[in-house]
């Protein structure tokens, strides 16, 4: 039976990467400090014994006993709220967090898998981003602090990869929703859902034509666990390409919701809020076999479904 270590399992993406590693025979071990991840993400598990939680800060010295085979380095909170209220946890997590996780793979031999981000592309000047274009970082703008750690964590992975000839992967999400996101997240996803549902004014930030391509949490993972299992490095890009303006979805979302919620514009939280965003997913088509399922229908009546729980 593989086991893996999962850092940030408790986390939105972490969870449901955990249920798709116990359903595919593994027995899994998260670390998470719950700063922005939650137990509630993961008390259907507790009780399952290929299943095992340890609340701990992974940006420390990491140690874990007994075999591993694949560690998946989510930690790190991501929404740009968290790029004001915890910047120095972001870069200690994907600088110092990485060098850890990466060394107790180097020692347990096992595969690293890094979840990297389209924010390293920062406010891409090509568009779909390939994952060839090196991007338009500002390193001492707002996001810098996530966009320049990323950028770290992948530098640090292929150093690992090169000198150390640690098996490694990374994946460069792009933006995902669903179930167990938090409703106080920030992002747009609960925070359009979240006033929609409870009748607020739906807050578009800027003017609304900054564009975004939403894929939903499950064909997310399918593409973490196809890259995990193939014998690909990447960086691969791993997201759904239908884009569409801000605008537009307040007003999808204003829809699907059937709210009366009135769509007002509020000033954009960071200056350097990439303009445009679309993952060319060529490579993840050709080199993995995947693509995207579930339609953003369907994944947001899941997804308003749950917050509807949470209100
Ligand atoms: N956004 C918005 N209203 C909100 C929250 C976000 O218009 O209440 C916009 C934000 O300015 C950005 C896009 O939605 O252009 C996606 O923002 P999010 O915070 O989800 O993540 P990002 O893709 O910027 O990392």
């Amino acid at each position: 039976m593989p086991r893996a270590l999962i850092t940030g399992g408790a986390g939105f993406l972490g969870s449901h990467l955990c249920d798709r590693l116990l359903r595919e025979g593994f027995e899994v071990v998260v670390m998470d400090n719950l700063i922005t991840g939650s137990t509630d993400n993961i008390a259907h598990l507790i009780d399952n014994p290929k299943f095992r939680f340890i609340h701990y800060d992974v940006s420390e010295y990491i140690y874990l006993d007994g075999a591993i085979d694949f560690i998946f380095h989510l930690a790190s909170p991501a929404s740009p709220v968290d790029f004001t209220t915890k910047p120095i946890q972001i870069l200690k997590v994907n600088s110092l967090g990485t060098h850890k996780a990466l060394g107790l793979a180097r020692a347990k031999g096992a595969t690293f898998f890094l979840a990297s981000t389209s924010e390293v592309y920062g406010d891409p000047l090509v568009h779909p981003q390939v994952e060839e274009y090196l991007g338009n970082v500002n390193p001492v703008g707002i996001r810098g602090v996530y966009d320049e750690a990323k950028r770290f964590a992948e530098s640090i992975t292929m150093a690992y990869h090169r000198f150390h000839g640690v098996n490694t992967k990374i994946v460069r999400i792009f933006n995902t929703y669903g179930p167990r996101m938090r409703l106080s997240d920030g992002r747009v996803v609960p925070n359009f859902v979240g006033q929609a549902l409870r009748g607020e004014d739906i807050t578009v930030y800027g003017d609304g034509t900054q564009t975004r391509s939403f894929c939903y949490c499950t064909d997310l993972i399918d593409g973490f666990y196809r890259l995990a299992t193939s014998e690909q490095t990447g960086p691969i890009n791993i997201g759904n390409p239908t884009e569409r303006t801000m605008l537009e979805f307040a007003q999808n979302i204003k829809d699907l919701t059937e709210s009366n919620s009135k769509i007002v514009f509020k000033p954009l939280l960071t200056p350097d809020d990439p303009k445009q965003r679309k993952p060319d997913i060529t490579k993840a088509k050709t080199l993995l076999g995947w693509e995207p399922k579930v339609s953003l229908e369907q994944g947001l009546s899941e997804t308003i479904a749950y917050f509807r729980g949470k209100i």
